[in-house]
This record gives structure tokens, sequence and C-alpha cells, in this order.
């Protein structure tokens, strides 16, 4: 068999690399181990221009808030589904100090920070909250899982996709092209998330595995048109009554499983935020693949041609992952240039010092 491109993961990562590539008319082969606990599969898909205790705009928002918007809508049209929705953030401070930040904010007319369109008083009757209330719009939710698995099918269907873990041992470089088992490629790209920190390629690139946990709740009666934030804790409508709540960001971990003080200490916030009973249904958790400098990995190995990453989304796989991965499809079909900030070739010196240890 022979194909243009091997792809290692189909999370939102490998999901959009694939999705371009295809649309170039190059050939793609996908191997994904089915994992429902992946980064993507457990992330909820909320996409907000804005960030921290200082309300600030975050990397490359004004270019990725429309161009996110058509691209999930365009997926979902040729899926027939839908996949992003506007969701505004009601922010709920809960000091002084943050307040007066999102004041301060309507003050310079931040694009993105509004009064809410909605009044505090029908807040009050299923939330305590001491502080005023904000509206960050536009904010969007990505139904990642149903995004994930409509795509997996559809890979499956076309015979794109093999449900089994890739073997790196097994990579045989030719001269131009590169073997794995019985498939021929152009290229292989590492769009495996957190497993890319234990490849002997990429192992000397700056990861930091970022560990989160959210509660899935029933809730009933809380309007889904918005998503609510209380400090850490963000609820996030995922279909009629059921919630997502999280999350955390761990950097020091034992296990990767869900935890049981983290469950404690959020149901422990829930009944103090919420006026309405709650019931938990699911624990869920995953490593984040982040970085160093919070700014992903994307392009060619800088000593192996036949060798590319995507990866390095941190906490913002859903916006960041398909803007990136158009960017590294028209640099392997065009050669067009990847953003120097994102391009894994500004750690050529470290990727250049791993591989020669290794080849020792
Ligand atoms: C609790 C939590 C909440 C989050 N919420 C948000 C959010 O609201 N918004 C946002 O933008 N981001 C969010 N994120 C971050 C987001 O989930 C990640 O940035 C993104 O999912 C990373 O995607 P990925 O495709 O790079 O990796 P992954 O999702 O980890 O996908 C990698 C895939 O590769 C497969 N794989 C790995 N190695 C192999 C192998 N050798 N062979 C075969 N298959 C392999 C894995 O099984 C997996 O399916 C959240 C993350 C967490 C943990």
């Amino acid at each position: 068999m022979i194909v243009d491109f091997i792809i290692i993961g189909q999370g939102i990562a490998g999901t959009w690399l694939s999705y371009y590539l295809l649309k170039e008319g190059k050939s793609v082969a996908v191997f994904d181990k089915e994992n429902n606990q992946s980064a993507s599969n457990v992330a909820s898909g909320l996409i907000n221009p804005v960030t921290g205790r200082r309300v600030v705009t975050t990397w490359m928002a004004e270019e990725l808030m429309p161009f996110v918007w058509k691209e999930y809508s365009e997926a979902g049209n040729f899926f027939h589904a839908k996949y992003i929705q506007q969701k505004n953030i009601l922010v709920f401070p809960s000091a002084p100090d943050l307040q007066n930040a999102f004041l301060e904010r309507i003050k310079e007319q931040n694009n993105y920070i509004q009064s809410p369109g909605v009044q505090k008083q029908e807040l009050h009757a299923y939330f305590n909250f001491p502080f005023e209330v904000f509206e960050i719009s536009p904010c969007y939710v990505v139904d990642m899982r149903k995004f994930l698995d409509g795509y997996r099918k559809y890979l499956y269907q076309q015979n794109l996709l093999a449900d089994e873990e890739f073997d790196e041992s097994l990579i045989n470089f030719r001269d131009d092209f590169i073997q794995y088992k019985n498939i021929k490629a152009k290229k292989i790209i590492y769009a495996n998330g957190v497993q890319a920190s234990r490849s002997k390629y990429w192992v000397n690139l700056p990861f930091v595995q970022n560990k989160g946990q959210a509660l899935i709740a029933e809730i009933e009666g809380l309007h889904t048109s918005f998503t609510y934030k209380f400090g850490h804790l963000t609820f996030i409508s995922l279909q009629q009554n059921l919630w997502w709540i999280g999350s955390n960001n761990e950097l020091n971990f034992q296990t990767t499983a869900p935890t049981e003080d983290f469950k404690i200490s959020t149901e422990s916030s829930l009944r103090s935020i919420l006026k309405i009973p709650f019931t938990i249904k699911e624990h869920w958790s995953s490593l984040r693949p982040a970085t160093v400098e919070r700014r992903p990995f994307v392009g060619v190995h800088p000593l192996y041609d036949q060798i590319a990453i995507l990866n390095g989304m941190g906490s913002k796989g859903c916006s960041l992952a398909p803007w990136f991965a158009k960017e590294l499809a028209e640099n392997l079909v065009y050669k067009k240039q990847i953003n120097p900030l994102a391009d894994v070739q500004r750690f050529s010196k470290m990727l250049s010092s791993t591989e020669r240890n290794f080849d020792k």
C-alpha cells in the first residue's frame, strides 16, 4: 500500500490534519488506538478568547475566533452535523480584584467583554454569587465527541484508519520513502498527544504533561444557551441536563486516573455555587499535551525530512489544532511557511543532540 502521509493519532490534531490533507487530494493512513480518555475525548470543547485573572486576550484570538467558527461549521456541513455552537460565558468573579479586572476591560472597550445579556435576578434563582456578572462574547463550544466519533466512522468507511498502536521501532527509512509494515509513505506525522514525548525522535522537546479532571453532572433547569464560569470551575452544557464541570491543572500527579480529592472538592464547590440539586454521573481525567513556552510544536523534524509533528496544543486544542493543522498541511503540500513561534525548527539544536545520543 502506498500513501502520501501516515498520521499517528486521531485526536483533535490528527483529525484536522487528515481532513486538510484529504482536502488537498493527498492520501493518508491514520493509526489511532481508540481511547475514550484521550485529551480530546475528555475536553469540554470550549473556545474562549480571554484568559487569566487579568482578563487578557488569548494568543491569536483575533484570527482564531472567526477561523474556528468557519472551519467547524464547514466540517459540520460536509458531515451533515452541527459541531460548533456559540455559547457565551457568563463569568461570576469571586473577588473584588477579579471584578475590577472585568470593569477595567469594559472601560477600555475590550471587544470580548460586556455586561450580561440576561437579568442578574434570573441568575440568582440558580446560583449564589456575591459580585457582578460579565459576559464573554463570542465564545464557542465544540461537540468534541460527536466530531471525533463522526470523523472516525468516516475514516473507517474510507479504509483510512487502523485502530491499532503504531510501533515506532518498525519504521524503516528508505531513500525517497518511509516503510511501516506493508505501507510506503512520504512522511509520518506525529499527532499523538502526550505519547509523542516518549518518541525517540521528539523526546527532547520541552513537553509538559498537564493533568485535568472534570465531573459530568446532571442539573435540571439550568439554561443551556450559556456557559457559566466560577473561578476555575466552568459549567458547559453537553446535552439537555448534562453538564461538564471542570477543570484543574495538575503538574505533579501520582496517577493519570480521576482522583477522589478532585471529586470531593469539586462537589463541595458545587454545593456552595448551586441553589438547585445536582447528581454526579461520571468523573473524567486526561493529560493535556502542553509545552514549556505554551506554543505548539508544528513541522518537519530538523534532521529527518520524513518525520513531522503536530502537537503541544496544551489547553487550547480546539482552536489551535485546526489552525496549525492547516498550516502544516499547506507546508507539506506547498512548502508554505509555518508561524515561526510554532515551527518545531526553533528546537533544531535540541532535536539534533537527541538524535546524536540515540544513534550511539
Ligand atoms: C480536562 C481537560 C479539559 C480540556 N478542555 C479543553 C477545552 O475546553 N478547550 C480546548 O481547546 N482544549 C481543552 N483541553 C485540551 C485539549 O483536550 C487538548 O489540547 C487536545 O485534545 C490535544 O489533542 P491531540 O490530538 O494533540 O491529543 P490527544 O487528544 O491526546 O490525541 C492523541 C491520539 O493519539 C492516539 N495515540 C497516541 N499514541 C499512539 C500510537 N502509538 N498509536 C496509535 N494511536 C496513538 C491516542 O490514543 C489519541 O487518540 C482540555 C484537556 C483536558 C485534559
